[in-house]
């Protein structure tokens, strides 16, 4: 017989349990790219009780009292524990991982997040994990192993809300990553070798403090979703167009006063976020120009006027630098600049309403001041469908 306080404390805490996941998934910056991609999340393990789950969620215990309980599958006969796939230990008091975790070796999931850690022992000798979640600790650079075991199992790893100044490059250890989240750190930069994630779908990266986002960020060419809102961002690598699997790019919040018009590229992108960012409305009027160098202006008229160049004709240095010519983006001129260039803002319409400023290039002040058709006419051709403005 089922006693009526029993069932109804169990409903309750059912209830607490749920409102705290909740609470605790808005305080983490929950946003829509995790619903958008099949990753783990914390909340997916409620109600689970399963021979292949631990779920020691939400019950504020101790280091010693989460060992003794794995211990008790760990010294019985029947080696369950090498059943084990998830091991499910977020809102405790655990400030160390339990040392003997490393004995279920066919954990695949482990959710440590939630729990005040403030050192990361290097869990992955000989493991199979694919989700490892650590988020909302106490984590640092310099309480993060020198270097991780390689992990070739390793799709998502989430080291958001913890106190990381600087990408941890240990993370290139897991080659084959698809979900990598360290938002909500007080990080400055992103690790130029990024390109080696190159299997990453979703690059998590809010609530940093990041000033650049390197070129190397337009190499992930199977990203589909990249969170860079609440930074210190002002301009964005051009070859970010060439993320053509992107759907979703958060940018809100930034210092960002333009964006780079090859991003209209981007035709999978449905989900585009600008709000809080000094973007320009108005045309630039007060463009300062200095004058052409020489070197410029004979390279301007070699390639005006197509002045054949033959191999052995000029210094390798000087046809090097003919060849990074650029055409300005004026359709009315035919003229090309080299470092002597106007900066032009074209306004682009997105969705039918909103006109986005998109920073381009002009060979001279006299291009910047005959707006060019597409100026006049909004560009209809690639329309997104959601932008996030206000
Ligand atoms: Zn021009």
């Amino acid at each position: 017989m089922w006693c009526p306080f029993l069932v109804r404390s169990l409903i309750f805490f059912d209830i607490q349990k749920r409102i705290l996941a909740t609470l605790y998934a808005i305080k983490a910056g929950t946003n829509s790219v995790d619903f958008l991609m099949e990753n783990y999340t914390s909340d997916s393990s409620d109600g689970e009780n399963d021979t292949k789950t631990i779920d020691l969620a939400y019950l504020l215990r101790n280091p010693e009292s989460v060992e003794n309980h794995l211990n008790q599958y760990l010294n019985n006969d029947s080696k369950k524990y090498k059943d084990i796939e998830k091991i499910i230990l977020h809102h405790n008091e655990l400030h160390v991982v339990p040392r003997n975790i490393s004995k279920f070796t066919n954990v695949k999931i482990l959710d440590i997040s939630n729990n005040g850690l403030t050192e990361l022992p290097d869990v992955f000798r000989h493991c199979q994990l694919s989700n490892l979640i650590l988020k909302n600790n106490r984590l640092k650079n310099e309480t993060l192993p020198k270097e991780f075991s390689e992990c070739v199992s390793l799709k998502e790893l989430n080291l958001s809300g913890n106190d990381l100044t600087a990408f941890p490059e240990q993370i290139f250890s897991f080659c084959n990553l698809k979900f990598l989240y360290l938002g909500g750190n007080n990080m400055r930069n992103i690790a130029k070798d990024i390109y080696r994630l190159k299997h990453l779908q979703v690059l998590s990266l809010g609530g940093n403090i990041i000033t650049d986002v390197p070129f190397s960020v337009g190499l992930l060419k199977n990203l589909q979703a990249l969170v860079l809102c609440d930074n210190q961002i002002e301009s964005l690598p051009p070859n970010i167009a060439n993320l053509h699997s992107l759907r979703s790019l958060l940018l809100h919040k930034n210092k960002l006063r333009t964006l780079p018009p090859e991003i209209v590229a981007l035709r999978n992108l449905t989900e585009l976020s600008l709000r809080d960012n000094p973007l320009i409305v108005r045309f630039v009027s007060d463009i300062t120009h200095q004058p052409a160098s020489l070197l410029e202006l004979a390279g301007r008229a070699i390639k005006l006027h197509n002045i054949d160049v033959q191999s052995g004709d000029l210094p390798r240095t000087l046809q090097n630098y003919l060849e990074s010519a650029h055409r300005c983006v004026n359709p009315n001129c035919k003229g090309v600049f080299f470092d002597n260039r106007i900066e032009h803002v074209k306004f682009v319409d997105f969705c039918g309403k909103y006109r986005i400023p998109l920073l381009q290039y002009l060979c001279s002040s006299k291009c910047a001041t005959t707006p060019s058709e597409d100026d006049i006419r909004p560009q209809r051709t690639y329309l997104m469908k959601k932008v996030l403005l206000g």
